[in-house]
């Protein structure tokens, strides 16, 4: 799966900003928030984050979450 481009998810009435990350740019381990599992270096995956917090655009930056792409998809 290639990296995309950004898009605007909605999810339980709330917007967030879904980036997909390519298997090649998936150089760290990260914990996905959906399974708890690990998302592991080389897996093609998808970064999450607010797009309407109230904390503004620079708290929601430190916010995203690294799901893996099948559990963002059923969360
Ligand atoms: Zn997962």
């Amino acid at each position: 799966m290639l990296s995309g481009f950004r898009r605007t998810e909605t999810r339980r009435g709330r917007e967030f900003s879904v980036q997909p990350v390519s298997g090649q740019r998936a150089v760290k381990q990260y914990t996905c928030p959906g399974c708890s599992g690990t998302v592991d270096p080389g897996v093609a995956h998808v970064v999450v984050w607010r797009e309407d917090g109230i904390m503004g655009p620079q708290a929601d930056l430190s916010g995203r979450r690294h799901w893996h792409t099948h559990c963002w998809r059923i969360s």
